[in-house]
């Protein structure tokens, strides 16, 4: 029998440590790993490179300043090249699911390099009513946003298909709301994920800092303090632990969010954690453009390390991007209040952890492995399937050269957006070549697939 490819003499992260062996992969799948060579179409040398599962990016905002054909396109492209081989998108819709859930779905199929998959946010009762169909149609994770409500539940919806029309919204959320959600989930056997902070806390600190003039990233981390992530932490998973949910908090990164979860945690409540790269890399005291506001905001060097500590504790489970696909000419105002919240990151995640991480000893490769695919697997019910690299896995596999130095360019990319906030970095490790369901999608920074072969993932909750 001749198989589709073998990757020759790379180091394997297996879930059992490491393996000097080729990996063989036909059909898409994983089916062996031998000493010697079997006869195959095509043979990928990775001689002094290490293989990983290809990365699951938990959290990706795209379909927002373009329309998702488009963004689905440059996006994944983005994704390829980082050595991510999932992406999971965080979809807000403003109109019923039973409606436009489908024409989304659809956009989406013949777009994306790399494979995706999509958490729905719930944003009032009647979007909780259809969970269930949303389930049906192969979305099994849920989205709250608990920081949408009063003067700032200004909210950008995914466009719809068809058209390029910023979709601006405005949200309150509602406790009835996040109550269905969490008993419907809970019922469903779906996480629910949760964007922490207290909408009520955040007005009243943002409308006191413009009244006092302040202005800049520490300006903004003061006005949506630790607190109000805390606040919403304990209000979520007191409702969680009625129900039995299971809570996903995304985008963790304050020392004060990560001990009220731990608390949480003691009191029975089921939580995973992602954090995200910015908050181990950027803090308010060292940067200063507004490039970096997000929400919630990046805060000091300290909560870095306390983030970091997490890691290593296995406090957090996960790491996501929150990346969103905007440009600069909408992101960048006259001061931080009038500049907009989020920046591109998928294509850089890789590169930053394995730099920034594994070769700064502050994480092994072994625990970055299991943060970005193993654990997202597992959380979302895309295991065995996906998140380890087993006999009888999908060949998402990514070659790691942890040596190679480059510096980051918003243009290496390819992405909707015309800047990162790590321009200019000088990293050291990158991919070298990502496979997805065994295909080269991209190798040498080049991307070599085409788009459409990206699959939604069939998940089981
Ligand atoms: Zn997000």
């Amino acid at each position: 029998m001749t198989v589709d490819s073998v990757i020759t003499e790379p180091h394997i992260m297996t879930p059992k440590g490491i393996l000097q062996k080729n990996i063989v992969i036909n059909d898409g799948k994983i089916i062996d790993f031998t000493s010697d060579t079997p006869q195959c179409d095509k043979k990928i040398n990775a001689g002094g490179l290490v293989a990983i599962p290809g990365l699951i990016d938990t959290h990706v905002h795209y379909g927002v300043y373009s329309p998702i054909d488009e963004a689905a396109r440059t996006e994944s492209h983005a994704a390829a090249l980082g050595g991510v081989t999932t992406m999971m998108r965080m979809l807000r819709l403003g109109h019923p699911y039973r409606t436009h859930l489908q024409a989304q779905l659809a956009a989406s199929a013949s777009s994306h390099h790399v494979d995706y998959a999509i958490h729905a946010t719930i944003f009032d009762e009647k979007q909780a009513d259809e969970m269930k169909y949303c389930t049906e149609c192969g979305v099994t994770s849920f989205k709250l946003y608990m920081n949408l409500g009063g003067e700032i539940g200004h909210v950008y919806m995914d466009m719809d298909p068809g058209t390029t029309q910023l979709f601006e919204a405005t949200v309150q959320i509602q406790t009835n709301t996040v109550r269905k959600t969490l008993s419907n989930a809970a019922k469903l056997g779906c996480p629910v994920l949760v964007h922490a902070e207290d909408y009520q806390m955040c007005e009243c600190g943002i409308k006191k800092a413009k009244q006092n003039k302040k202005d800049g990233l520490s300006a903004w981390s003061e006005s949506r303090p630790p607190d109000s992530e805390v606040k919403s932490i304990n209000q979520i998973c007191e409702i969680a632990r009625e129900f039995g949910t299971t809570i996903y908090f995304v985008h963790i990164g304050s020392a004060a969010a990560i001990s009220a979860i731990q608390e949480q945690r003691k009191k029975g409540t089921k939580i995973f954690v992602e954090t995200c790269p910015h908050y181990l890399t950027l803090s308010h005291e060292k940067q200063s453009s507004y490039l970096a506001k997000v929400m919630p905001p990046i805060r000091t060097t300290q909560d870095n390390n306390q983030v970091w500590n997490a890691i290593s504790q296995k406090n957090i489970d996960t790491i996501g991007t929150d990346h969103v696909a905007n440009r600069l000419k909408l992101k960048v105002g006259q001061d931080v209040w009038s500049s907009l919240a989020g920046f591109p990151g998928i294509g850089t995640l890789l590169p930053i952890m394995l730099s920034e991480g594994v070769n700064k000893n502050r994480m092994t490769l072994d625990r970055l492995v299991e943060m970005t695919s193993l654990n997202a697997a597992k959380i979302f019910g895309m295991f065995p399937q996906k998140g380890a690299i087993n006999k009888g896995s999908d060949a998402d596999i990514t070659l790691v050269d942890l040596k190679k130095e480059q510096k980051v360019r918003a243009e290496l990319f390819g992405s909707f957006s015309d800047y990162v906030v790590y321009e200019d970095w000088r990293l050291k490790g990158w991919p070298q070549t990502t496979l997805v369901r065994g295909q080269i999608i991209a190798q040498d920074m080049q991307v070599l697939g085409k788009p459409g072969w990206g699959r939604l993932v069939k998940r089981v909750p």
